[in-house]
């Protein structure tokens, strides 16, 4: 299996009898594929793993003697790189070695030279190779990407403007002829010529020439699996297909699931428009706290959340005719929980067809998971793309960013540029600065249009993305990881990939899980560099160096199952009566440890009682499609008769990243206007939920988001998200005024003041409590760090929380980020009394 990397087969020997000779061999497949340069790299980095993790005593005769033979290729390849000159042919070291294991000189030499020079005899050949081999290094690095800046830029302009050296690229390889300006042109005349009709457009798509053997082979077989380039039309016209050909004909519906909500919208509206139809209408979508979909919906898109979610009001998806899994190369935690359910429920309804598609080549696995379904390949492939690397390591890529893409914009003839960025702090961030560069370079450079794009962003502004470049101008899309395989926006020929992700992490050991910005994978950076070349030749540039690209980067991602924190899937399953979790078939299952971890904290937050079996509080729980712990504080807050000012933190909460924000030249006035928000002894929470409450006042006012320095988008999400779950309270029967006897018939209307959300401090931060007692962290001796309550970690309050200078003696957080220090964000101050009151099960006195 492909997770059982060396790391976990260094302390089994079993396990590793088994599966190194694959390991083994797959790293052999690879070696074949690299580049000498790549494949000595790579071995050298194996042999001191090998070493590291196995230590010599760990090994067997015949693992010491591969070792040893892999580090005598090793020196001899080495060697004979430091004697190389540009030769044809190929040397293998068996040529030279004795049988005893030793260099023969003269044979190497003659290997190497195809003659054998005597020591003293005239070497002048042999440097004269030596000195061309040096020359053509030389040029290579000097073939620079950038052509110098346009006439009316000069350099000082420039430097002036960016504040910033420009960047020295080198290119990693060329697989192609430099495209001529005018034949790049070319190639995008044609593809916009292409697409003056959506019909012409739909059959311009790879796919389409394969529609009928597609249907014919749906029809024959229950499970498939699809493979294609990105942008080939798997997601946009499968669904169609299948429609067309009569799937939904006894009002049964298609299904089709993103890992992203921004991708299940922008696809959905794609498609709708396609079809003609309205979306809502028979083209819909469902996300979280939204669903987008009528009686009339045939084609449905949406998150692998929400189909994991209908499992538990329909288990055998009766609704649906088809279902495609798509995206699964990215391996999210839902989607591989579907992968099973989904497989089960195969069995027992033979009409279901099943879709798994994927944009890597890496399907087999796929197949073999699904009892050796057959695998359709989509042909075509992309447009090659020169690929460059930075000279030297950037120490600020964001800044690296905005240089790059003012150089590509200075210098390169037309064509769209594409930036991988990890969130929406990042984007926004980006587009500030490259908003001043560019008023201040003026009428100096031809006009950019910058276009962002990641989950929280609005629809409106998503369709934005797909509008065609005006003539003359360009367009730059700064984009989460989104745009690596689920969205494809034509016209970009330019990629720029910083080589980083934003992740989630658990680590089962602290218990603590984290946001972590990440190097990205090799595979990432290949899908990367892969958009650069949909329409024609393209380049990307990578804002680091090759060496680190041999060395920093992993091969691929590991799946989510295997580094997050799983009690809400757990308790997913558990609410669908999966029961035995070892027994569940996962396609990679997760370490047991991170399950019983699972297990302990639905147990400590009443879900699951002591012989792990669904309480009456778990089953409450699961009705809402958010973490275990903000549902368990949400339904708390009806104890303490606080669920209408829980129900807006909860919601506040999910976009507490982006409410308030500084303008630069503002930062004072922005501090105070945000100041006013805060209650004394409170927090963060208490802060977002008064800014909702006179949000609310205002009259959901624009105007009064501005001059709070709020930001009205996330405002309105808000105010969605609330609306949704009021609803799903009413469903659970949460009553607010339970307590007190009365009816719940005001749930959404009572508003509290800053006096009364005062008064109402202890009742609410209780119930925020019960379900964030596992975040709770005890202010440090230096009174700077607090250590976590149960494992003792090192954390920070985040500068911005409103507690950063108060520094309460305990508090809980709702999230750790983790950037120069671990930072806790979104804090609220607690009494450790709390804790053993609220969480027995998890805090006894003594602590
Ligand atoms: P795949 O799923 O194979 O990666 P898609 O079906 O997503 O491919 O994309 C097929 C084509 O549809 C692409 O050329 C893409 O540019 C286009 N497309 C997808 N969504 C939109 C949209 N919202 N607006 C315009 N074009 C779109
Ligand atoms: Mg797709």
């Amino acid at each position: 299996s492909d997770i059982l990397d060396k790391r976990t087969l260094a302390n089994n020997r079993e396990l590793r009898n088994k599966y190194l000779p694959d390991l083994r061999e797959r790293s052999r497949q690879q070696y074949l594929n690299l580049r000498e340069e790549q494949q000595l790299e790579l071995l050298s980095r194996e042999i001191k793993e090998e070493e590291f993790l196995f230590g010599s005593e760990k090994l067997t005769e015949k693992e010491k003697a591969d070792l040893e033979y892999k580090k005598k290729v090793l020196s001899l390849a080495n060697e004979r790189k430091s004697l190389a000159t540009v030769q044809d042919g190929y040397t293998m070291p068996e040529d030279y070695i004795t049988e005893k294991g030793e260099i023969d000189k003269k044979k190497k030499e003659a290997a190497l030279f195809g003659r054998y020079i005597e020591p003293d005899s005239d070497s002048a050949t042999f440097v004269s190779e030596q000195e061309q081999w040096e020359k053509h290094q030389i040029e290579k690095s000097l073939s620079k990407p950038f052509k110098e800046p346009s006439k009316s830029l000069t350099e000082k302009e420039y430097d002036y403007v960016l504040d910033t050296d420009e960047i020295d690229f080198v290119m990693e390889e060329t697989l192609f002829e430099e495209a001529k300006a005018d034949e790049l042109h070319k190639f995008l005349d044609e593809s916009e010529r292409k697409k003056s009709t959506m019909k012409q457009v739909r059959e311009s798509l790879p796919i389409f020439k394969y529609r009928q053997q597609l249907l014919d082979a749906v029809e024959n077989f229950q499970i498939l699996i699809i493979v294609g380039e990105t942008g080939s039309g798997k997601t946009t016209q499968l669904p169609q297909y299948l429609y067309e050909a009569g799937y939904c004909k006894d009002g049964k519906k298609i299904g089709c699931t993103q890992p992203r909500r921004v991708a299940a919208m922008s696809v959905a509206a794609r498609v709708a428009d396609e079809m003609g139809t309205k979306i809502g209408h028979e083209v819909g979508y469902a996300i979280r706290f939204e669903d987008c979909t009528s009686e009339k919906t045939r084609i449905k898109y949406m998150t692998d959340g929400m189909l994991l979610r209908e499992f538990m009001t329909e288990p055998d998806l009766a609704g649906y005719s088809c279902l495609m899994i798509d995206e699964a190369h990215e391996r999210t935690l839902h989607t591989d929980i579907l992968f099973a359910l989904v497989k089960d429920i195969a069995r027992f309804r033979p009409d279901l067809k099943l879709l798994i598609s994927s944009a890597t080549m890496d399907a087999q696995k796929f197949s073999e998971y699904f009892d050796d379904a057959p695998i359709f390949k989509i042909p075509g492939r992309p447009y090659p793309v020169e690929i460059y690397n930075t000279k030297a390591p950037e120490a600020n890529y964001l800044t690296a960013a905005v240089t790059t893409i003012l150089q590509i914009h200075a210098s390169q003839p037309k064509g769209d540029i594409l930036v991988f960025l990890t969130g929406q702090d990042e984007i926004e961030q980006a587009m500030e600065n490259l908003t001043v560069a560019c008023r201040a370079l003026g009428s100096k450079i031809a006009e950019l249009i910058i276009c962002p794009i990641y989950s929280n962003l609005p629809s409106e502004l998503q369709a934005k993305i797909f509008d065609p470049t005006p003539e003359g101008a360009r367009k730059v899309i700064l984009a989460t990881n989104i745009a690596e395989t689920s969205i494809t926006i034509d016209g970009v020929v330019y990629v720029i990939d910083p080589g980083f992700v934003k992740q989630n992490s658990y680590n089962p050991r602290s218990g603590i899980e984290s946001l972590q910005v990440v190097a990205c994978s090799r595979a990432s950076a290949s899908q990367r560099s892969g958009r650069a070349g949909r329409v024609g030749p393209g380049k990307c540039f990578r804002l680091y160096t090759q060496h680190a690209y041999m060395n920093e980067l992993e091969d691929n991602t590991a799946p989510e199952i295997l580094r997050v924190n799983l009690s809400s899937v757990v308790l997913t399953l558990k609410c669908l009566g999966i029961n035995n979790l070892i027994k569940f078939d996962f396609m990679d299952p997760p370490s047991p440890e991170l399950l019983k971890l699972a297990l302990e904290q639905l147990y400590a937050l009443g879900a699951l009682n002591d012989k792990g079996e669904m309480t009456k509080m778990g089953r409450r729980m699961a009705e809402f499609p958010m973490d275990p712990m903000l549902s368990r504080a949400l339904l708390a807050s009806e104890k303490y008769d606080c669920a209408n000012e829980m129900a807006t933190i909860v919601s506040m909460l999910s976009v507490s990243g982006s409410v308030f924000y500084r303008p630069k030249d503002k930062k004072l006035f922005a501090d105070r206007a945000h100041a006013n928000f805060v209650i004394t002894g409170g927090g963060d929470h208490l802060a977002l939920l008064n800014c909702y409450n006179q949000f609310v006042d205002s009259g959901y006012n624009m105007q009064w988001c501005f001059e709070n320095y709020v930001q009205y988008k996330s405002m309105t999400r808000a105010r969605d998200t609330r609306d949704q779950l009021i609803a799903l309270m009413e469903r659970v029967e949460i009553y607010t005024k339970e307590a007190s006897g009365e009816e719940n018939s005001e749930l959404t209307s009572r508003n509290l003041n800053p006096q009364e959300i005062s008064s109402k401090s202890e009742d609410i931060r209780k119930s925020l409590t019960a379900g964030f007692f596992f975040n709770s962290a005890k202010l440090g001796k230096s009174k700077e760090g607090y250590s976590t309550v149960k494992r003792q970690h090192t954390v920070y309050i985040h500068p911005s929380s409103c507690l950063f200078e108060v520094k309460p003696q305990w508090v809980i957080y709702y999230e750790l980020v983790l950037t120069s220090k671990e930072y806790m964000r979104q804090i609220t101050e607690i009494d450790p009394k709390w804790l053993v009151e609220l969480a027995p099960h998890f805090y006894s006195k003594q602590e």
